[in-house]
């Protein structure tokens, strides 16, 4: 089970979530067989979508994040309920590079400098809210700020790790958001800005022990933070027999004849849990019917 926990300064003006998501990025990789760097990327946008996830209000409503750049993993997709569980998929999941500059993983090497950060809300609405930034590095942490930043207006410090074991198995990932309320004086910036400084990185601390709650609460160091709520994550996926049955009507009855006549039973596999849904020729008709 990933944990996240929400606080809140004393004076309400800074907000920050924090998370383990440990075992949806260690689930990720299993699903999904990835290299190191796309385990790490992929696993930061995870752990980003599941904390934008619970700030959602409606319990119905949902977040998808996609990264479409000009990167070797291609497109990037998480999606995330409101109760921060979350599901993930990936163009290229093996994509092989060199370290970078610092020793780390080269993320934004494989999902690409050049492109866009897509954050699609369902609220429940008749039109999904649709936000969209340039990226700003690919490293997916300092687009997530940019995003909110561009987007909602909310000045916003994210940031995001995975550690990967030399098996290709997650050690730790983890995250955390801060986000300043209208109205927050200089010496608030300036105090918040010097605590996310001298912070070692998230997925390093997980590694050593700390709790969301203890890297939420030195986020807030100064600020007599409150827990707000707490929630149990998971890498979930909702996909059902019934939702691939609406998937393949929509691709039209013809080609749902075509796919009948040309082989007896037809697989189709969820892109996020890799579950495999089997057609025979007649379900399709059946379907084709409807
Ligand atoms: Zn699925």
């Amino acid at each position: 089970m990933g944990k996240l926990v929400r606080t809140i300064s004393q004076d309400g003006g800074i907000l920050c979530c924090a998370m383990d998501s440990t075992d949806i990025a260690y689930r990720s990789e299993q699903i999904h067989r990835t290299s190191a760097v796309v385990t790490a990327g992929l696993g930061r946008l995870l752990t980003a979508a599941s904390m934008m996830g619970c700030m959602l209000k409606g319990e119905d409503n949902s977040v998808t994040l996609r990264i479409q750049a000009d990167g070797p993993a291609g497109n990037l997709i998480a999606v995330s309920d409101s109760r921060g569980n979350v599901r993930g998929c990936v163009d290229n999941p093996v994509v092989e590079l060199e370290l970078n500059q610092f020793g780390k993983l080269d993320v934004s090497g494989a999902v690409g400098k050049n492109g866009m950060l897509y954050v699609v809300k369902d609220l429940g609405l008749k039109e999904p809210y649709v936000g969209q930034v340039p990226l700003v590095s690919g490293e997916i942490a300092e687009d997530i700020t940019n995003y909110f930043a561009v987007s909602e207006q909310i000045p916003t410090v994210c940031g995001l790790g995975v550690l990967v074991n030399p098996n290709l198995t997650v050690q730790a990932a983890g995250g955390f958001l801060v986000q300043l309320l209208p109205g927050a004086s200089e010496e608030t910036i300036a105090r918040l800005e010097e605590n996310v400084r001298s912070l070692e990185p998230v997925s390093k601390m997980l590694a050593n022990g700390s709790t969301p709650q203890q890297i939420a609460f030195r986020v807030l160091d100064g600020f007599a933070p409150q827990v707000l709520d707490e929630f149990n994550t998971e890498y979930r996926c909702d996909c059902s027999r019934a939702r691939v049955e609406r998937a393949l009507l929509s691709m039209g009855r013809g080609e749902l004849e075509d796919m009948a006549q040309e082989r007896e039973v037809t697989q189709v596999e969820c892109h996020f849990c890799e579950k495999v849904y089997s057609f025979t020729s007649k379900d399709l008709r059946e379907l084709a019917k409807n």
